[in-house]
């Protein structure tokens, strides 16, 4: 793990529970923190490093891949030492701030022959995974129309998150990136134009370059449209729609740390209910070390699709104009 925050102690923890992934070492920029992890979760001491010595990793058979989480800002720059330092990189969403970033880091693991996947946890969620399978067994029919509303109200003015430089953005990089992910995994197609439009009620907190409220439209190939709103200024906004001809699924909470709950015209969901965390990093181990392959994929492009889209968001905002994209 490196960058011991709030998220990587959370999949620390959740990984004591993992049958094929295992927590070895830690990377942080906090002393303190290395020498608890130590006792909390038995990690050698000989498998801790701070950010100036981590590249050292390349001499330790132990490490066989980097689960970054840190701030958005730095995960470009972190990937590519990873990647040169020879071990496959996990990395947390938004992959990087922009699609350019992402595919440097596309690129970078490619020629060092490692793997680059990216902690898109719902992939692997039961429920989710259900609505998909009945959207591409037919049961829903032709998809209409996806519905996907992604916020919270943020606190703490000073923290990272509002920081243009290391969180790239606002609540679209945050947590709007959860019904973009979403309207493409539910559809099953990737959009090809975007309209979207910002509304700021405090500039203070969210200052230049940092989105407080963005709505947002996709048009997909098919004819079927998706409407979704990313917040930084509502609490109890997690939930997706999704219209067929034959049916619908509408999930509520749709992405957060659960229990995930939905039902369909056909009843109540009633999946089995999973730590994400867990459930992700054993996949994660399953496919870089077995090459197996996720129902929705977890990888570099992926998440450089995200990406496109959300750079063709904030040009939509910014022109007022719908942006093609061809993913
Ligand atoms: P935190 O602020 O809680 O933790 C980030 C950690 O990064 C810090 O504790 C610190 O660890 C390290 N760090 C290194 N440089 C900096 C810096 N300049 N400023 C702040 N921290 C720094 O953030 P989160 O854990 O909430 O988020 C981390 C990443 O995980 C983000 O990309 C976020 O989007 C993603 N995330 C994903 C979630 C999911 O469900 N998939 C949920 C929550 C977050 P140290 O002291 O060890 O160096």
């Amino acid at each position: 793990m490196m960058g011991l925050g709030g998220y990587g102690t959370r999949v620390a923890g959740a990984m004591q529970y993992c049958t094929k992934a295992k927590l070895v070492g830690a990377i942080s920029g906090t002393p303190k923190k290395l020498t608890d992890w130590q006792d909390s979760f038995g990690i050698p001491a000989k498998n801790c490093y701070n950010y100036q010595t981590y590249h050292q990793i390349k001499n330790n058979p132990d490490i066989d891949a980097v689960y970054i989480t840190t701030p958005n800002g730095l995960h470009h720059d972190m990937a590519l030492a990873v990647a040169k330092a020879g071990k496959h990189v996990i990395c947390e969403k938004p992959m990087a701030l922009n699609a350019v970033q992402g595919q440097e880091m596309v690129d970078a693991c490619k020629a060092a022959g490692v793997k680059l996947l990216v902690g898109y946890r719902m992939h692997f969620e039961p429920h989710t995974l259900e609505v998909i399978r009945m959207r591409k067994a037919g049961e829903l029919g032709k998809i209409l129309f996806f519905r996907g509303l992604c916020g919270f109200k943020i606190g703490d003015p000073k923290q990272w998150r509002l920081n243009k430089e290391l969180a790239g953005g606002g609540s679209l990089m945050d947590i709007g990136i959860y019904a973009i992910n979403g309207a493409r995994y539910m559809t099953g197609e990737e959009p090809i134009w975007v309209t979207a439009q910002e509304t700021k009620t405090d500039p203070v907190k969210f200052k230049e370059g940092v989105d407080e409220t963005i709505q947002f439209q996709f048009g997909f190939p098919s004819g079927a449209t998706a409407s979704c709103l990313s917040t930084y200024n509502q609490n109890n906004l997690d939930k997706f729609f999704l219209n067929g001809e034959k049916g619908w699924a509408e999930m509520q909470p749709s992405t957060g740390y659960g229990p995930i709950k939905g039902r369909t015209h056909k009843g109540e969901l009633n999946q089995p209910v999973t730590t994400h965390q867990t459930v992700q990093m054993d996949e994660f181990s399953d496919i870089l070390l077995n090459g197996k392959q996720p129902v929705v994929p977890v990888d570099g492009n992926e998440a450089v699709k995200d990406l496109k889209i959300i750079d063709a968001i904030y040009a939509a905002v910014k022109t007022g104009k719908k942006v093609e994209l061809s993913l």
